[in-house]
């Protein structure tokens, strides 16, 4: 998602004359488009952005900018404005399509900006300047309804909001005419309750079908599913559509029914392990990966060895297992049985080589 903004701000600045800078040192602006969901990203971002005090100081006509998920959250951008005098502007997430009108308002009044929108109306952008080489990213929808209780996106990003079909296949159908793009991956927090928030656009396996409608050569993937959405229907599409991968993340984040209820994650593992049965019948060498949250408050070891055990019963193809971090505002940061960070560390790396030892065998 934040590649694609950033590729969204590129085009704009395309636009009005500016390209890709070598380095920062060559560089006219340099935009910081940050990520919050743990506090590891967000701490790499002061470190980067306190680097270019000295800079700054020796080069004062250069433009910083800071925006994105870590930027929403108004206290933080607070904080960074008052931290870091030579940053220009800070924008949120529900601004940055107007990158070009704050920029000439700083350059014009020369007065630094600091605006952050609670929530922003999906802003159809042409000047894309895209920078995945063969893959072409395609927003489906933006923000989530999800409330994880882990999770800051829902604050960060807003409510859900579906993107027009017709935008949608408006846009692939130039970028399958292009004729460079080998996958096209749609994104959205959840792509699988596409339509929901909106009459008149259908579902997200509507979307898909139609998708593959588009004459040309070219692949379909997707990102992310929320296993309680993903329905059985969109399986048997991506099943039968020659055009759509054949691969699924879907994200488990634990074993334990008992977690998963505290993540507020809305399913069981039953009924995962239902959709995992169904994606193996229909689609044998389909490529499963997921994500695993180590450490969440009240996991004990008996809640991670069902983590354990549920990755030996699926064997992933690959997963992406993090330990538990603390986001401001979030209810989990407030929920018992703290897991230390030496035990954190322990079960990540526990499930890193479970992963190692399972993609060996599959080799
Ligand atoms: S569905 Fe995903 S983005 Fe939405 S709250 Fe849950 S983890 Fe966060």
């Amino acid at each position: 998602m934040n590649v694609h903004e950033s590729e969204k701000m590129a085009g704009l600045l395309k636009k009005i004359g500016y390209f890709p800078a070598e380095n920062i040192l060559n560089a006219d602006i340099i935009i910081f488009n940050t990520c919050a969901i743990r506090e590891g990203a967000q701490d790499r971002v002061l470190g980067n952005v306190g680097a270019l005090k000295k800079i700054k100081k020796k080069f004062p006509n250069k433009v910083v900018i800071v925006c994105g998920c870590m930027t929403q959250q108004l206290s933080v951008a607070q904080k960074l404005y008052s931290t870091f005098p030579f940053v220009d502007i800070i924008l949120g997430t529900h601004n940055t399509h107007q990158l070009l009108k704050y920029l000439e308002d700083f350059k014009k009044y020369g007065k630094r900006i600091l605006d952050i929108v609670e929530e922003g109306e999906i802003c159809e952008n042409n000047d894309i300047e895209r920078t995945s080489g063969k893959n072409a990213w395609v927003n489906i929808t933006y923000g989530c309804n999800n409330f994880c209780t882990y999770c800051i996106v829902p604050y960060v990003r807003g409510r859900e909001k579906s993107r027009d079909k017709s935008k949608i296949l408006e846009e692939i159908e130039n970028l399958v005419k292009q004729n460079q793009y080998q996958t096209i991956t749609l994104l959205g927090q959840n792509v699988n309750s596409y339509g929901q928030d909106k009459e008149g656009n259908g579902n997200f396996n509507e979307l898909l079908n139609d998708i593959c409608k588009i004459k040309g050569n070219f692949k379909l993937t997707f990102m992310t599913s929320h296993p309680k959405d993903l329905s059985f229907e969109v399986i048997d599409t991506i099943a039968n559509q020659e055009k759509i991968l054949k691969e699924i993340h879907l994200p488990v984040q634990s074993g334990s029914n008992k977690i998963l209820k505290l993540m507020n994650r809305k399913y069981t593992i039953e009924e995962y392990l239902k959709k995992i049965e169904y994606i193996k019948f229909k689609i044998p060498n389909c490529k499963l990966t997921t994500d695993i949250i180590v450490g969440f408050p009240g996991e004990t070891e008996t809640d991670f060895m069902e983590t354990c055990n549920l990755i030996e019963k699926v064997r992933f193809d690959s997963i992406f297992a993090f330990m538990y971090s603390e986001r401001p505002n979030t209810p989990a940061i407030k929920f018992d049985g703290k897991v230390d960070e030496k035990e954190k560390n322990r079960r990540v790396n526990y499930i890193l080589n479970l992963e190692k030892k399972i993609q060996k065998d599959k080799h």
